[in-house]
């Protein structure tokens, strides 16, 4: 990949789709089994980091994007990577990305809600059903890379189980996608060894960085297709501009801005945030 200039990456970092994990009490601070998921997440974070600096990268920064967003211990990463911790992050899950980097990797994503991926969710399980973009499915990686578009960056790596890296092609071009588990169902999966998936990550984001890449190329204006859970919900995102109901529960954004879409659609989940029943 290209030298004689700084060459910067991007990690975005999710955790539900790290080998190992399968459970949320591995992947939520206070679980009984956080301290393993951390363990896991960090292998495979800096296996990512590992293969970045084989192909030339010489800036890093590692956005930890799951849940509390400071998952991961800073003084352990990899080639002196930046990490971007905590909330709240208006870019959430691409904050600090910028145009000036090279390519960005989404590492440990999950699949959208309506498949059957491990831990499968879109935002928010509680509040999102169901999300097209441009008539199809999408996770949180094909809303994701509406960001990386509008800033001109490449999305080279995705991993995560069997259905991550299918949701993501067709938003991000040439993408390659490293599969380390294989969802059983949305609570089961089998999973690499960590050293073998730590290995098939190095090598895959090491491969996917000496490729020349494009970014993504979602077609514009593009609409994101949201199916809420409740009517209320979806009532309550109709309270934010360009958001238009299509039926009881569906509501539809339609943008020829990606980083506004994006925006619009974050706004949605974070209202869906006051308005979720605890029973
Ligand atoms: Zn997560």
């Amino acid at each position: 990949m290209w030298k004689a200039r700084r060459v910067k990456v991007y990690v975005s970092v999710d955790m539900e789709g790290v080998a190992g994990i399968s459970a949320w009490e591995q992947c939520l601070a206070g679980g009984d089994d956080y301290a393993l998921g951390r363990a896991l997440l960090l292998g495979e974070v800096n296996a990512a980091i590992e293969g970045a600096l084989e192909a030339g990268a010489d800036e890093i920064l590692v956005n930890d994007a799951h849940s509390a967003m400071r998952n991961l211990p800073p003084g352990e990463l990899g080639g002196h990577a930046s990490y971007l911790s905590g909330r709240f992050k208006p870019l959430y899950m691409m904050e600090g990305l910028d145009a000036s980097y090279d390519a960005a990797v989404f590492l440990g994503y999950h699949a959208a809600m309506a498949t059957p991926g491990i831990l499968s969710h879109t935002y928010n399980p509680r509040a999102i059903a169901h999300v097209t973009l441009n008539g199809t499915v999408t996770g949180e990686a094909g809303i994701n890379a509406l960001v990386a578009q509008h800033l001109g960056v490449p999305v080279a790596v995705i991993t995560g189980d069997q259905y991550v890296g299918r949701e993501a092609a067709p938003y991000c071009p040439g993408i390659e996608v490293v599969q380390v588990k294989t969802s059983v169902s949305r609570y089961a999966a089998e999973h690499l060894h960590p050293e073998v998936a730590r290995e098939r990550i190095r090598a895959g984001v090491a491969a996917a960085l000496r490729r020349e890449l494009g970014p993504p190329a979602i077609r514009l204006p593009a609409t994101l297709e949201v199916e809420l859970l409740s009517t209320d919900l979806a009532e309550q995102a109709t309270w934010l501009r360009d958001v238009e109901r299509v039926s009881g529960r569906t509501v539809r954004i339609t943008d020829d801005d990606p980083l506004r879409l994006y925006r619009t659609f974050m706004t949605l989940v974070f209202l869906t945030r006051s308005l979720v029943e605890t029973s």
